[in-house]
């Protein structure tokens, strides 16, 4: 009879996804018939509007150009001569594709009744029943494994390859993962590859910070979006993986079985079955919901820009703690494949020391790290970068510019040029060592190697006075050189 009833209970779940999957055949049909129509006037308005967008080119080509002005003017007068072609902008239709995607039923439903179900079960169940320890124990173990499992599991491992894991090890972290309901492995790499490779763009990156924070966080995942649209395309050492195509092929199963069967049973075990499907359940569920989804909403808003401001990911120490360590996202989007995100020793990455804890005893292994020259490299550019930001902004203030700035602007200059001479030394340092190691015999290279590392100490050590000396150079104006 209970076997009857646990049994029930997926397939349950797995009649009304499928019962959910027809009215999205439905709607996905009527959509692409308003999409051919879509299609077909953008066409037109395109054709159409082919002179004035020429126009429009020159002008967003030549900003800086005096003739700018008489180009918009010239398009101005356009427009208000032939009032058809002023209205008629260029319809992107992919842009159109957005405004009118068909919800995402399942995931929709999921993220808005478990936060409001979370709010109202959460404190009426605290206030008229006694939690024991033990279900409060399972809530915190339950928070640490599937907050880790999606930054060591998901996002390092499998996402970027940053080191390797012991089966133990990775299938811990893939159950962790699918505790955390937020999609198969494959759905999830699949996407984080795409938002680091087309990080900020409007249309291609699945959570663009250029979207706003509601669609970075959520918004994303409510609606069928074309950049949430997943190929696999970009995942193919995953989809030759045999227990990861199990986990995508089960996947709806493996959710319930997780988050509702193993729940419930270690419930049972501590003799709390309802208190720990709350906490550890339900709660458990949504917190970490949205500390993972931090990462791609807060932490591409608020922060420092240390290594890159290519982009809009930032450092954040506050969004560390939430996050596993992932708050330190400047550095990681710059990157990418070192398994540490907070990179310097002292910044709070519990996730780093996971991995480098495990390799200790053999369960991780090639963990792979950016050299602190290449990293103190990025970081002195970014300095130079921001000093220049700064002696642009005064001088286009006007003529009286203060003795200090331009004391300033006198050694950044000086400290440009010895800094290019230094990565000279160091580019050509490089090449020197790959033809020492192509010509040397194999039984000296171990000579090679010494003599090479004492070479690039000299390279770190001058890279690291340069940093020093921007430091002065920018508190000799009164302004801190790590300010974003
Ligand atoms: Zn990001
Ligand atoms: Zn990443």
């Amino acid at each position: 009879m209970i076997a009857k009833t646990a049994m029930g209970l997926p397939l349950k779940g797995l009649r009304l996804a499928i019962k959910s999957s027809d009215i999205l055949i439905q709607t996905a049909g009527t959509q692409a018939l308003r999409l051919k129509t879509w299609y077909e006037e953008g066409k037109a308005n395109e054709a159409a509007s082919e002179q004035p967008t020429a126009t429009s080119n020159v002008n967003e080509l030549s900003p800086a150009n005096d003739d700018t002005s008489i180009n918009t003017k010239t398009s101005a007068s356009t427009s208000d001569n032939n009032k058809t072609l002023s209205t008629e902008k260029p319809i992107d239709i992919r842009e159109l594709e957005f405004k009118k995607a068909p919800i995402n039923w399942i995931p929709a439903t999921i993220l808005i009744t478990t936060p409001i179900a979370a709010a109202v079960i959460t404190p009426w169940y605290l206030f008229t029943h006694q939690v024991s320890a033990p279900v409060w124990g399972v809530f915190g173990a339950f928070m640490v494994w599937t907050g880790i499992s999606i930054t060591a599991g998901y996002h390092r491992l499998l996402a970027h390859r940053a080191y390797k894991a012991h089966p133990i090890v990775k299938n811990f972290l893939l159950l962790g993962s699918t505790l955390a309901v937020q999609g198969s492995a494959f759905d999830w790499v699949s996407g984080h590859r795409s938002h680091h490779r087309h990080v900020d763009d409007r249309m291609d990156d699945p959570y663009s910070a250029k979207r706003g924070f509601f669609f970075s966080h959520i918004g994303w995942m409510l609606k069928n979006y074309p950049s949430g649209k997943f190929d696999y395309k970009n995942i193919p050492d995953l989809t030759k993986d045999r227990t990861l195509q199990i986990q995508h092929k089960y996947y709806g199963l493996w959710v319930l079985a997780a988050n509702v069967g193993l729940v419930a049973a270690i419930g049972w075990l501590i003799g709390d079955v309802w208190g720990t499907l709350v906490l550890a359940g339900l709660l458990r569920l949504v917190l970490t919901h949205h500390f993972t989804f931090f990462i791609n909403s807060l932490c591409h808003m608020f922060g420092s820009r240390p290594y890159t401001d290519t982009n809009t990911a930032r450092d954040n120490f506050f969004l560390a703690l939430f996050t596993w360590g992932e708050g330190y996202h400047n550095y990681h989007h710059f990157f990418q494949y070192d398994y540490r995100n907070g990179v310097k020793w002292w910044q709070y990455d519990p996730t780093k020391w996971l991995i480098a804890g495990l390799s200790k005893v053999g369960l991780t292994t090639e963990l792979r790290t950016i050299d602190d020259t290449t990293i103190k490299h990025a970081e002195v550019q970014m300095q130079f970068k921001k000093a220049q930001q700064q002696i642009d902004t005064v001088n286009a203030g006007g003529l009286d510019i203060p003795h200090a700035m331009k004391t300033f602007q006198d050694r950044i200059k000086f400290e440009f040029e010895a800094f290019t001479q230094t990565v000279e030394e160091w580019q050509a340092l490089k090449a020197k060592a790959i033809e020492m190691k192509k010509t040397e015999f194999a039984d000296r290279l171990h000579e090679v190697d010494d003599k090479l590392k004492h070479e690039y100490a000299n390279i770190e050590q001058k890279i690291h006075e340069h940093n020093d000396n921007l430091k002065v150079a920018f508190r000799s104006i009164g302004h801190n050189s790590k300010a974003a």
